[in-house]
């Protein structure tokens, strides 16, 4: 099972690593967007740790509720109702609990990434934080359908997300502003599909 600390913790990996990433991630979006990916990531998930930690919610839907509200709130970006929207339908299809077991949590991210299609309405190649999302969701929900402990599916949910965030090399970009450039849009790494592969990277390190 997933606990409430180790889904704070989750949050609080994300928020380090794209911390860290801050620089890296900014870099990736000026090669094919307007250089703002690791900022927005940063104002969204620093406001987010502070709101958590001011007032930590005793249950994962309220937790996920208030960490949706404020990524929605506090980045301008295309990123913001996006992830906002994942973690806001990852808590209403989680519930008012305070565990998870793992087809729960399967079941919450999968409804956190039909959310994120719902809202940009990407496909599978079109060069999105999807191309990383849809692969990890499907590994995570694999993984525990085998009977896979928690942290078994996560780590192969993190590892389904790098692969996926790599194929976005090659893509030319169909959606967010990177498909303003067209066929000059490929040859580069999708920053969002980059982020999401840091959300997965800090799941299977709280799972761990
Ligand atoms: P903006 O493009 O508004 O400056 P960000 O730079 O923070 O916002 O985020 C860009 C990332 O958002 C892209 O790299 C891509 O992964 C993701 N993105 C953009 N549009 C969509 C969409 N319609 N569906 C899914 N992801 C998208
Ligand atoms: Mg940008
Ligand atoms: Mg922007």
């Amino acid at each position: 099972t997933v606990s409430l600390p180790q889904l704070l913790d989750w949050l609080s990996r994300f928020s380090a690593l794209v911390t860290e990433n801050r620089t890296y991630l900014t870099e990736l979006d000026s090669a094919i967007g307007d250089a703002d990916h690791g900022v927005n990531m940063v104002r969204g998930m620093t406001a987010v740790m502070e709101k958590v930690g001011a007032a930590p919610p005793e249950a994962v839907d309220a937790l996920f509720k208030m960490v949706g509200m404020t990524m929605v709130s506090t980045v301008g970006g295309a990123s913001g109702p996006l992830y906002g929207t994942f973690f806001l339908r990852f808590g209403t299809t989680a519930g008012a609990v305070t565990e998870l077991d793992g087809a729960t949590l399967a079941a919450a991210l999968r409804a956190g990434f039909e959310g994120v299609i719902a809202r940009g309405k990407a496909e599978l190649n079109d060069k999105t934080m999807v191309d990383a999302m849809s692969p990890a969701v499907d590994a995570l929900d694999a993984a525990v359908a085998g009977g896979a402990s928690v942290s078994d599916a996560a780590a192969a949910a993190f590892s389904a997300a790098e692969a996926g965030r790599e194929a976005t090399i090659p893509l030319v970009a169909r959606k967010g502003r990177a498909s303003y450039l067209g066929e000059r849009s490929a040859g580069h790494l999708d920053p969002g599909a980059t982020s999401t592969a840091m959300l997965f990277e800090s799941l299977a390190g709280a799972l761990a």
